[in-house]
């Protein structure tokens, strides 16, 4: 089973203008129309079984209303298909009961978006509902180092997750692209933690909207050496495979993660394997 742990998605109404203002604000190019079914054909291509939607609330208020969409995703997912991780915002109003409620309606997890959210990782903010999210056994899934929509903010470098870490060293937190996007050589002591670590945007060239490499703060893709390293380094058995969809390409995704020049075995756990084991999906295939 393939399952790609880091994909977004929009209600079909928000879909073009959210994908547009994102692609344009970023100069990224899109390569799926943002919506469910735009990703679900995204998948039949690229040979992906699952794909893990994650919500990104940017105002607290929006809370509910994401959630409630979540949740239809969620309804619609047959072990094949879309499935959602729930969303919540550092000023959430009363964190604690959204994620009690979310652990009952069956989200496996949430997403935290430090940047889009303009909040500390290591805010005391989302120590509480990190916190929260390990009593329930609730998987956190987070943006973690640069993002090029916000050129030169910080709010999850690997000094600050380090800092988070310390504080709630819990084994179900996700940090995406490979613990800090673009800031790799400052993450040494984030690899080998007991956290999961996402593989979305790693290997992959940011391309702006005419097709040229995006080039943010000297930001560059990783070589297959210095990935499969930090990947083995960390352990393969706890790295995800994440596309980032629809900003990068889930097939060219999974095809350079395919030519890294890890193991068979390793990339087994890695396109699927891992990620099965974290959801408590059947690997069924
Ligand atoms: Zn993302």
């Amino acid at each position: 089973m393939v399952i790609d742990f880091h994909t977004h998605t929009f209600p079909d109404t928000l879909a073009p203008r959210a994908v547009g203002g994102l692609a344009e604000s970023a100069d990224m190019m899109n390569y799926s129309d943002g919506t469910v079914s735009g990703l679900l054909a995204s998948m039949e291509r690229a040979g992906v079984d699952v794909s893990l939607a994650a919500p990104v609330v940017t105002k607290p208020h929006q809370t509910e209303g994401i959630n409630r969409a979540a949740q239809a995703i969620n309804n619609g997912f047959t072990g094949r298909g879309v499935l959602s991780l729930g969303g919540i915002h550092p000023d959430t109003e009363r964190p604690e009961r959204v994620l009690e409620d979310l652990k009952a309606r069956g989200f496996r997890g949430i997403k935290l978006h430090p940047l889009f959210q303009g909040t500390d990782i290591d805010d005391r903010r989302n120590l509480r509902i990190i916190e929260k999210c390990a009593e329930l056994d609730l998987i956190v899934l987070i943006h973690a180092g640069l993002d090029p929509t916000f050129p030169g903010v910080e709010h999850a470098s690997p000094k600050q997750i380090l800092h988070m870490l310390r504080e709630i060293p819990y084994g179900k937190i996700v940090l995406a692209h490979l613990g800090a996007m673009g800031q790799w050589f400052e993450a040494e002591e984030i690899y080998g933690r007991n956290v999961y670590l996402d593989t979305a945007c790693t290997l992959y060239p940011w391309r702006n909207r005419r097709g040229g490499v995006t080039d943010f703060e000297g930001y560059i893709a990783l070589t297959n050496e210095r990935f499969t390293g930090l990947v083995r380094r960390h352990g393969a058995d706890r790295v995800l495979f994440g596309s980032d969809s629809p900003w990068t390409d889930q097939l060219e995704s999974r095809t350079l993660l395919k030519r890294s020049g890890l193991t068979d075995a390793e990339l087994r756990a890695v396109l699927g394997g891992n990620a099965a084991r974290l959801l408590g999906l059947e690997e069924g295939t």
